[in-house]
């Protein structure tokens, strides 16, 4: 179902009058009520009146992560604390979280374009949703809480962790709708497989709606074939708004970005210039119309490419790819470039292969040497010799023709990796504390 069908199906004739219309009136009202922009925009010689076409978009300086880190709590709020409904925050890795205000009016746009993210997915009034997102001060969980209950669902807030739960719930309660982590649901499977389970027979389950980590189309199938069901992902971030930024429709062709409240651009990260259309950039984005603390050209970090064209699901709104990864996560091995996903996706195309998998840069003197430990989807292989050389090769053989890398494969037995409850953490890169 479209939940917004003006917004979501609007000539992009129309959409680009309506966002000119906002991203104007949003720069004017940062400038004269969060003294931080003011001063920004001061010193880089910008001022809202120079705002008369959406490229002009790109005069306005960059909005970071640390200018959110650096006025926390409240110094980028616009409006008094007393306006404020509700507060998130987002873990920081080290230090203060980053903290997220909505108003009144951000909520109900935050929940449309949560609604807005389930209808895309194919989410129906008449579904059962198990949200295993942690509940908390992480916007993911009553962010799609709250949309799949405004498209009219029944929600259960089962939250993360206790996953022989979580398959009891999803199994008597007959949930159709998963919401979780990618990794999470691979875990579900795996437990309810372990409990003896037949997924097809003693579950409901027909969707997924999968966000909060970057996964790849490989990811997906093999989730897709593990709970025999349709899956969709989904993109948001708390600094942002939460979840609600885009969402996949069943083309599965992209993610539809909500663009009458998200305002996306791609840049390259070194020079900070738009990319050219159809290559791949970081995303930034400028909320439209949030009033309590919005962003304006932030700089999201996360890598993808945006096609403009018009989908067959009769949205006209951008769509962005998935998450090829952040510009912060991408490894460079002996001088080549790849994402944690690419290598994802290369182990996901060999069968042989199961689902979990986690990659160790190390350097050793002044070469860097990557690891990729992967376990088997059938463990008698291990025992096989032939089975395993060959297995092992090829492994080895798709990540240097494919991307070029030189890895050191181990093929380890099926449940013998780390799980993950919440996001997955498969990569550590030890050259950073050398
Ligand atoms: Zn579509």
């Amino acid at each position: 179902m479209i939940y917004d069908v003006k917004h979501e199906t609007m000539s992009r004739e129309e959409l680009e009058v309506l966002q000119l219309e906002r991203l104007k009136k949003i720069v004017h009202y940062v400038y004269e009520k969060v003294p931080f922009y003011k001063r920004k925009y001061d010193l880089a010689g910008f001022h809202p009146d120079m705002i008369k076409t959406l490229k002009d978009i790109q005069k306005i300086p960059f909005t970071e992560k640390s200018d959110l880190r650096d006025n926390y709590p409240y110094g980028l709020l616009a409006v008094p604390i007393s306006k404020l409904k509700r507060i998130h925050a987002s873990s920081g890795t080290s230090g203060k979280p980053t903290v997220v205000c909505y108003t009144e009016h951000d909520m109900e746009i935050w929940k449309d374009c949560c609604a807005r993210v389930c209808g895309q997915a194919g989410l129906e009034p008449d579904d059962i949703v198990q949200v295993c997102f942690g509940y908390g001060l992480f916007t993911g969980a009553l962010g799609m809480h709250q949309g799949a209950e405004r498209i009219g669902a029944a929600v259960i807030p089962a939250s993360a962790g206790n996953t022989e739960r979580q398959v009891m719930l999803l199994k008597d309660l007959k949930a159709t709708v998963l919401v979780s982590t990618p990794s999470y649901a691979l875990r579900i499977a795996e437990i309810a497989r372990k409990l003896g389970y037949d997924i097809k027979k003693d579950f409901s389950l027909r969707l997924g709606l999968f966000g909060s980590e970057s996964s790849s189309e490989e990811m997906h199938a093999e989730i897709a074939k593990q709970l025999n069901i349709f899956t969709t992902d989904n993109y948001g971030l708390s600094e942002v708004i939460g979840p609600g930024v885009s969402g996949e429709c069943y083309k599965k062709n992209g993610m539809h970005i909500n663009e009458d409240h998200f305002y996306p651009e791609l840049i390259n990260s070194d020079t900070l210039e738009p990319v050219k259309p159809g290559e791949i950039g970081e995303l930034v984005l400028t909320t439209l119309t949030k009033d309590g603390m919005p962003v304006i050209r932030y700089r999201t970090k996360d890598i993808c490419t945006l096609d403009y064209s018009p989908c067959e699901c009769g949205r006209t709104t951008v769509r962005m790819s998935k998450i090829l990864g952040r510009s912060d996560d991408m490894l460079i091995i002996r001088g080549v470039n790849v994402f944690p996903s690419q290598i994802e996706s290369v182990l996901m195309e060999i069968p042989e292969i199961g689902s979990q998998y986690e990659i160790i840069v190390t350097r050793e003197g002044n070469m860097d040497k990557l690891e990729v430990r992967v376990e088997v989807a059938d463990g008698s292989l291990l025992t096989d010799y032939k089975k395993l050389m060959d297995l092992h090769q090829k492994v080895q053989h798709n990540l240097r023709v494919i991307l070029q890398i030189d890895a050191l494969v181990k093929l380890v037995e099926p449940l013998s990796l780390k799980r993950f409850e919440g996001k997955a953490n498969r990569v550590t890169d030890l050259r950073k504390k050398n």
